[in-house]
C-alpha cells in the first residue's frame, strides 16, 4: 500500500525537523541565555561601578573636611588620594557603559558634575590655605550644594536605568528558560509520539510483507506442486499412449501381455501385479503373466466366482482395514499386514478377457487406478482384436467342412516342419489318403450324404492325430497327414491303423446309417522319399496310386515303389 510508505516517510520527515527544532531552540535558547547573564553582570558592574565612584567622591569629600575641621597633614594625603582614583573609575565606568546610547551621556555630564566638584573642593581648600577654616567655610556656598545634589540625583537616575535593564535582562533569561522548558516538555513528547508511530507503522508494514512473502512462497509451492503432477500426467500420457501404439502392433496374445507387464510395472512402481486370461471354457482365470512383489499373493488359477471385480464386471478395491470383503483368490491378509488390494476385470466389447490384479502395502498406487484402468482397456481392446485376429486367421487356414487345415496351410507348415526336421537332423513323414469310390458313395447317396461322410472322416482323421501331427483336406476326397519326427514305419503303422479305424468308421446321415467306406493310403518320408514338400507329396502320391491300384482299402509305403519301380 503506497500511501502507508509515504506515511512511513512522512512521518520520519516530521520527527527529525521536531529533533531538528528542539535542538536549534536549545542552542538559541542557551545563547540567549549566556548574552543575558552576560548583560546581568554587566549590568551589576555598572551599578558596582557607580557605587565606587560616588563611595570614591564620598571618601575624598570626608578626607577633605577633616583636613578642613582638624588641619591635619593626614587627611589630606587621604584626600589627594581618593581624587586621584576618580577619573580612573570614571574612565571605567564610561568604558562600560559605551554601547548604551542613554547611559554614556549621562555618564559623561556625571563625570562633569565630579569634576566640577573636585574644582570646589580644590577651590575651598585653596581658601583654607589662605584664611583659615572661615575662609574656607565662605567659599562653601549654593553651588557646592548643588552640586552635590546633581551628583547624587544623577547617580539614582543611572542606577535606576541600570536597575531597570537588570530587570528586563533577568525576564528576557526567564523567558529563555520557559521557551526551553516548553520546547523540551512539547517537542520531546511529540517526537517520541512520531517516532512510535513511525515504528508501529513500521512494525505493520513488516508484519504484511511476512504475510505477503508466506502468501507467495505457498503459492509459489502450489506452483511447482501443480508444474509437477502436470509434468507427471504428460509423462503418463505419453506412457500410455506409447504403450498403446505398440499394443495395437502386437501380433500374437503373449506378446501383448508381456508389453502390458513392462507396462503396468513402470506404470506403477512398487506395486505387485499379475494379469490372468479367462479361458475359453470361460469358467477359470489363468495367470499369464505377474511383475513386481505382491503384497498379497493371489492363486494362479481360480474359478470365476472367487473375484468380485469378475463377478461385477467392475473394478473392486480392497483397502487396508476395510471391511468390504476381499475376494477368496487372494491370501487372507495376516493383523501385521493389511496391504491394499485391486481387481481390475479386463472386458472388450461386453466379453471378459481376464484381469488385472494389484496389491501394495502403500495405498498410495489407488491415487493412479484410472490410469492403471485405461491402460487396463487399451489391454483388453488389444486382446479383443488379437483373439479376433486369431479366429479369423483359423478361418483362413481351417477348412469349414472337415474343420481340418486347408491346402494353403499344408504347404506352409509342410515346409516349415521340414526344415525343422532338417535342422534337427528328424524324420518327417507324410500320408496322402483318398476314399475308395467315393464317386459312386456320391451318386448314391447324393451330395449331402457325401458331405456327411467326409465330415465324419474329418473328426476321425483328428482323433488319430498327435498334437504336433497336421491334418489337412488336400481337396475333395483327398486328405493329407503330416508327422513330424515319425518314422517310414511309424507312419505306416499308424496309416494302418488309420485304414482299420475307417473300416469300422459309421455315419449317421437323416437319421439312417450310411454304408461303410474304405481308404487308400500313401505314406512318404523325409529324407527318404523326397528333401522337399513337393517330391515328398509326390511320392506319397504315386504310393497312394499304387494302393489304388493293387485294390484299394490298403497302405502303401513310397518304398514299395522305390523298390520294384512301375
Ligand atoms: P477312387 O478314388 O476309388 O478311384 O474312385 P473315386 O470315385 O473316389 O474317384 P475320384 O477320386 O476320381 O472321384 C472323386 C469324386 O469325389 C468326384 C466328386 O464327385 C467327389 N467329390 C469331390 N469333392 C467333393 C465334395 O466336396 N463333396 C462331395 N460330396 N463329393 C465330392
Ligand atoms: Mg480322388
Ligand atoms: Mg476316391
Amino acid at each position: 500500500m503506497p500511501h502507508r510508505r509515504y506515511a512511513n516517510q512522512y512521518g520520519l520527515l516530521a520527527a527529525a525537523l521536531i529533533f531538528i527544532a528542539i535542538g536549534v531552540g536549545i542552542l538559541l535558547g542557551a545563547q540567549r541565555f549566556i548574552t543575558d547573564a552576560n548583560k546581568v553582570s554587566h549590568t551589576n558592574e555598572v551599578i558596582a561601578m557607580i557605587g565606587a565612584v560616588e563611595a570614591q567622591l564620598r571618601d575624598s569629600e570626608s578626607a577633605q573636611r577633616g583636613y578642613l575641621l582638624t588641619g591635619e597633614v593626614s587627611y589630606l594625603a587621604d584626600y589627594g588620594r581618593s581624587r586621584d582614583k576618580l577619573p580612573e573609575l570614571l574612565a571605567q565606568l564610561q568604558t562600560l557603559v559605551r554601547d548604551n546610547p542613554v547611559q554614556a551621556p549621562r555618564v559623561r555630564s556625571w563625570s562633569i558634575e565630579i569634576e566640577r566638584r573636585i574644582s570646589q573642593m580644590e577651590a575651598t581648600l585653596g581658601n583654607y590655605r589662605l584664611g583659615g577654616l572661615p575662609a574656607a567655610q565662605r567659599a562653601i556656598n549654593q553651588d557646592v550644594r548643588n552640586a552635590s545634589n546633581n551628583i547624587r540625583h544623577q547617580a539614582e537616575q543611572l542606577v535606576a536605568t541600570e536597575r531597570e535593564l537588570l530587570a528586563a535582562r533577568g525576564q528576557s533569561s526567564q523567558s529563555s528558560a520557559w521557551m526551553l522548558r516548553g520546547i523540551a516538555l512539547l517537542g520531546i513528547p511529540l517526537g517520541l509520539g512520531l517516532i512510535g508511530w513511525v515504528y508501529w507503522l513500521l512494525v505493520g508494514e513488516i508484519r504484511r510483507r511476512a504475510a505477503a512473502e508466506l502468501v507467495s512462497s505457498e503459492s509459489e509451492q502450489r506452483l511447482q506442486t501443480n508444474i509437477t503432477t502436470l509434468q507427471r500426467h504428460s509423462a503418463d500420457l505419453n506412457e500410455l499412449s506409447r504403450y498403446g501404439g505398440m499394443l495395437q502392433s502386437c501380433v500374437r496374445t503373449d506378446e501383448a501381455v508381456r508389453l502390458a507387464a513392462q507396462h503396468f510395472a513402470r506404470l506403477l512402481p512398487g506395486v505387485g501385479g499379475t494379469l490372468y486370461r479367462i479361458r475359453s471354457s470361460q469358467d477359470y482365470a489363468e495367470e499369464v503373466a505377474h511383475w513386481g512383489a505382491h503384497a498379497l499373493h493371489s492363486a494362479a488359477m481360480f474359478p470365476l466366482e472367487a473375484c468380485w471385480a469378475l463377478r461385477r464386471g467392475q473394478p473392486h478395491l480392497h483397502l487396508a482395514h476395510d471391511e468390504v470383503l476381499a475376494c477368496t483368490h487372494i491370501d487372507a491378509p495376516t493383523i501385521q499386514r493389511t496391504p491394499s488390494t485391486a481387481c481390475i476385470p479386463l472386458i472388450a466389447q461386453g466379453n471378459q478377457m481376464g484381469l488385472l490384479y494389484l496389491s501394495s502395502s502403500d495405498d498410495e498406487f489407488l491415487d493412479r487406478l484410472d490410469l492403471a484402468e485405461t491402460a487396463a482397456e487399451q489391454l483388453s481392446m488389444a486382446l479383443s482384436n488379437l483373439d479376433l485376429q486369431e479366429r479369423l486367421r483359423i478361418q483362413s487356414i481351417r477348412e469349414p467342412l472337415t474343420g481340418l487345415f486347408n491346402r494353403r496351410y499344408l504347404e506352409e507348415s509342410l515346409s516349415r516342419e521340414l526344415a525343422r526336421c532338417e535342422r534337427r537332423g528328424l524324420p518327417l513323414s507324410l500320408m496322402m489318403l483318398d476314399l475308395d469310390h467315393f464317386k459312386t458313395f456320391n451318386d448314391l447317396h447324393g451330395h449331402v450324404g457325401g458331405d456327411a461322410l467326409l465330415a465324419g472322416f474329418g473328426q476321425l482323421l483328428q482323433t488319430h492325430s498327435r498334437h504336433e501331427d497336421i491334418a489337412c483336406r488336400y481337396g475333395g476326397e483327398e486328405f493329407t497327414l503330416i508327422l513330424p519326427e515319425a518314422d517310414l514305419q511309424a507312419a505306416c503303422d499308424r496309416a494302418e491303423a488309420i485304414r482299420e479305424a475307417v473300416e469300422t468308421m459309421r455315419i449317421r446321415h437323416l437319421g439312417q446309417e450310411l454304408p461303410a467306406v474304405t481308404v487308400s493310403i500313401g505314406v512318404a518320408s523325409f529324407p527318404l522319399h523326397g528333401r522337399d514338400g513337393d517330391s515328398l507329396l509326390r511320392s506319397a502320391d504315386k504310393a497312394l496310386y499304387r494302393a489304388k491300384r493293387e485294390g484299394r482299402n490298403q497302405v502303401v509305403s513310397a518304398a514299395e515303389i522305390q523298390d520294384q519301380p512301375a
